[in-house]
């Protein structure tokens, strides 16, 4: 079994203010003890240090189940990131202009190479090469950005600004609204995924 993780990400978060809104964030999950203070060796991305969770974790998740996997902390995770939900592939992408899903995937979930072709190397452009990753909607002809597609299940998410938790119970709706609330009320995604 592989190790289970979730990511909340902030869809409006720019490149400016994603410090500073994630530091909010955390300061309030600090203070509610839903995760620690101190930095432990706790999470299985970035540099393997994230907080742990505090004694009132529960009051993040719907079903809290005893926390013992060592890899069991919050990741803060800033900067442009495609952040995605490691195993498996997207099922389809939805053009932000005219709301058309792309299939990505075959009866069988193979990806459809010929599907993919509008999107390929846009990730990379966006997230490394700091572009736009314009993808021209197969249905509309229309471009847009990469970081606007919405994708099925939120598999992927563009984003400035994303909070990992890595081995924890599922996080309960009213929690992650309200940490878009304590975001300004920016749109978010959550991404459910197992490495
Ligand atoms: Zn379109």
């Amino acid at each position: 079994m592989g190790d289970y993780f979730q990511t909340i990400v902030d869809l409006d978060a720019t490149e400016r203010d994603a410090q500073e809104l994630g530091a909010r964030v955390l300061d309030w999950l600090i203070a509610q003890g839903i995760v620690n203070a101190e930095r432990t060796d706790c999470v299985l991305d970035g540099d393997g240090y994230g907080h742990e969770p505090g004694p009132h974790f529960a009051k993040a998740v719907d079903d809290p189940e005893p926390v013992d996997l060592w890899s069991n902390g919050l990741h803060v995770q800033t900067g442009r990131t495609v952040f995605d939900s490691g195993q498996g592939d997207a099922g389809a992408a939805t053009c932000p202009l005219c709301l058309t899903e792309i299939r990505l995937v075959d009866e069988t979930w193979q990806p459809i190479e010929s599907a993919w072709a509008p999107f390929q190397g846009r990730f990379h452009d966006w997230a490394e090469q700091g572009g736009e990753g314009i993808v021209h909607c197969p249905s509309c002809a229309r471009p847009s950005g990469i970081d606007r597609w919405s994708w099925e299940d939120d598999y992927y998410a563009c984003g400035q600004l994303g909070f990992t938790f890595w081995g924890w119970a599922e996080l309960s709706s009213g929690f992650t609204r309200e940490v878009g609330r304590k975001l300004g009320g920016h749109r978010t995604a959550v991404l459910r995924g197992k490495l």
